[in-house]
């Protein structure tokens, strides 16, 4: 019997599943819908252009494997689409591209029903821009410490990262533009945002970077409205070659503004020139805006910065002494990454104090310095007790590295951390048994429950077990 799309894709999945980091194939792969099988050839449907030429990019060698092996020699691989960036039309289109094709997009003569060239294109003269002024000096506001260098990589924003640094390698020229980044406070945009221009400079020293708050451009504009020379306002704008500007949530509900942004954004648009904007929001919960631009925001990429993980956050730490070539006990460090976990700048202004207190003081820096501080800095925002700050006392407390807990092994002292660290997360956090088991070792919600059962037991039969117990609880309650 013939197997259909479905089930071919299905298979396809299992071997590509086995090949790369689950993160990756989450990533990339998940959000692949198979559309159709005709003749051997296979139809996947990706969400974004973005997502074609980075499959194209990394996964093309297993891509195609994998489809040999599915559909035999002759098996093809073609791509599906989802386009929103044609000027006029908002609705998504979906364009076809064969596999492994590139070429095809950087030939106009290869008739497709959108323009995916506009990048390479013939560039339209710019109507507003006298030839011979092109090349003022723009101030492009960059700070120096937000470079990509300073900015460290983790599962949080690696898509964000990957994404801007592809962005200034080729500014204007993919299609990601405009790149949407956004995120809750303190993740890290603003930083990101200045690493792209500052990479463009790096790249291309020529071209025009500018870095504007929304803010100072809200002012700006009104400025100009108030000295009567909008249209230098807007020429201004329209001259520069990669436009970076930052948190525009802030032009909410300022009609004027936006629609001289609208401006703005069609011409550096249809240039080809590069947009990088920043928001708190993903564009679909942008309140305030006006729909023509709304649907403008989506046309490249919109990509989320995450809070990061413990390890992210202790290596942002590292970072950050190490550039200020400050020492700092490794138990503080951790202990800060572990208190501090939903926002960077919080990470760094309690670092900061820390340093301040110590030096006003003359104390050194100590676990117990960096208690008394978190106390008070963190008062307000409560602070939870997570799974694998557990694991971390857990294992610490055995001598045990923290990945054990995660491994498939057996042996005793590790099955008991595992047991003891599922126990604890029921006492002290609220997640479930299914979500401790997840963490504990990836096992079900049974074993938590005799795992629960189990330390129970002990503690009422063994006496040295109890001690272990109390000590650790103790630890753990005093985070
Ligand atoms: P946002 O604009 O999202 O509010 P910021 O870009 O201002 O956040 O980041 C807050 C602070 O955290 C900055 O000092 C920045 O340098 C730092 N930061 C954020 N993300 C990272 C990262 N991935 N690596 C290093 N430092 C970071
Ligand atoms: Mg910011």
């Amino acid at each position: 019997m013939k197997k259909t799309c479905t089930e071919v894709w299905d298979n396809c999945l299992k071997v590509i599943k086995d090949n790369i980091h689950y993160q990756s194939f989450k990533t990339w792969f998940l959000p692949i819908k198979p559309l159709k099988l005709e003749n051997s050839v296979l139809t996947i449907q990706v969400p974004s252009q973005f997502f074609y030429e980075w499959l194209e990019e990394h996964y093309i060698v297993l891509l195609k494997k994998t489809i040999k092996k599915e559909l035999g020699t002759e098996g093809r691989l073609e791509y599906s689409v989802l386009m929103e960036n044609n000027y006029d039309n908002p609705e998504p289109l979906s364009i076809k591209i064969p596999a492994s094709n590139k070429k095809a997009l950087a030939n106009p003569s290869v008739s497709m029903p959108i323009d995916l060239n506009r990048g390479t294109s013939k560039e339209i003269p710019n109507p507003f821009v006298i030839p011979g002024l092109k090349k003022i000096k723009v101030n492009s506001q960059l700070v120096d410490n937000y470079s990509f260098e300073n900015f460290i990589e983790g599962d949080c924003n690696r898509l964000a990262r990957s994404a801007g640094f592809a962005v200034a390698e080729n500014p204007g020229k993919t299609a990601f533009n405009p790149l949407y980044l956004y995120s809750n406070v303190g993740l890290g945009k603003t930083h990101l945002a200045h690493a792209i221009g500052i990479q463009v400079k790096n790249n291309f020293p020529d071209r025009t970077v500018l870095y504007v708050s929304t803010e100072q451009f809200v002012g700006q504009y009104i400025e100009s409205v108030r000295n009567n020379n909008q249209n230098d306002f807007v020429h201004f704008y329209q001259m520069i070659d990669v436009l970076i500007m930052d948190d525009i949530q802030f032009l909410s509900g300022k009609e004027k503004t936006q629609d001289v942004f609208f401006h703005v954004f069609n011409q550096l648009h249809q240039t080809s020139k590069q947009l990088v904007l920043t928001s708190d929001k993903p564009p679909v919960e942008m309140k305030g805006i006006e729909p023509r631009l709304l649907s403008r925001f989506k046309w490249g990429l919109a990509a989320d910065l995450q809070p990061p993980d413990l390890e992210t956050r202790i290596a942002i730490l590292q970072k950050k002494l190490y550039h200020d070539g400050i020492e700092m006990p490794e138990e503080v460090i951790e202990y800060l990454a572990y208190s501090i976990n939903t926002n960077i700048r919080e990470l760094e202004g309690a670092l900061i104090s820390i340093m301040a207190q110590s030096s006003l003081n003359k104390k050194p820096i100590t676990l117990e310095l960096a208690k008394q501080m978190i106390d008070k800095f963190v008062k307000s925002t409560s602070r939870e007790i997570s799974i694998d700050f557990i694991q971390k006392i857990v294992c610490d407390y055995f001598n045990l590295p923290v990945d054990s807990i995660n491994s498939k092994t057996r042996k005793r002292e590790i099955v008991q951390a595992r047991q003891l660290s599922m126990y604890f997360a029921k006492k002290h956090t609220k997640a479930s048994l299914a979500t401790i088991g997840l963490h504990c070792g990836n096992k079900d919600h049974a074993t938590v429950l005799h795992a629960c059962k189990t330390v129970n037991n002990l503690i009422d039969t063994d006496k040295q077990f109890r001690v272990y117990v109390e000590e650790l609880d103790k630890k753990i309650k005093m985070q």
